[in-house]
């Protein structure tokens, strides 16, 4: 048996994703509330459970990571998979890192001059500074105080119909290795 449970924080968001044995482990213990179940059962000796298909953490755990690492991803995390230029929120593959102050002009790879930007307004721009190309950032890029611990990863395929309710297909960003993660859009800075 294949299925999975997603397991969400006490905010409701999605945190993990676990195998149902796991999941009835979490049940069992009495640390999770069960607010969806698949038709399929497990027994043990004494008793017979439904495979749980979403569960909620009861306690609270921290959402976020503090001394945010300089990496691609997070400075995509920190502009929630949006262009910085024209806005558009994209699948991770048609997304790059634009250099705010060119590298040629002495810009710096840093959180303050790296921005996300999609493929054709990272061309427009070209080896300009923005005020130079004519365009506009849609807000200064800063070091991120926090971000979001928890980037639950799937295959998008495999989402149960169970799960739909709880997870933000808006919020599905397809990734370089094919996989589709959910969970990461809350805001930076919050
Ligand atoms: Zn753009």
């Amino acid at each position: 048996m294949e299925l999975r449970t997603l397991l969400l924080n006490s905010w409701s968001l999605p945190h993990a994703i676990l195998s149902w044995r796991d999941a009835i482990c979490l049940v069992y213990e009495k640390k999770v509330h069960v607010l969806e179940e698949y038709e399929e059962t497990v027994s043990s000796p004494s008793t017979t459970y439904f495979v749980p298909a979403v569960l909620q953490l009861k306690r609270a755990v921290a959402p976020v990571k503090k001394g945010v690492k300089f990496s691609r991803i997070n400075v995509f995390t920190r502009d929630k998979f949006s262009c910085q230029f024209c806005g558009d929120h994209l699948p991770m593959k048609e997304l790059n890192y634009d250099h705010v102050i060119p590298r040629k002009q002495g810009g710096k790879t840093t959180w303050t001059n790296i921005v996300t930007a999609c493929y054709p307004c990272n061309e427009r721009k070209g080896g300009r500074t923005p005020e130079q190309a004519g365009m506009k950032l849609l807000r200064m890029p800063a070091k991120p105080h926090a971000l979001p611990l928890h980037t639950v990863f799937m295959e998008h395929n495999n989402v149960p119909d169970a799960w739909l309710p709880y997870v933000n297909l808006d919020k599905i960003q397809k990734n370089g290795s094919g996989y589709y993660m959910i969970g990461h859009a809350s805001s930076p800075n919050t």
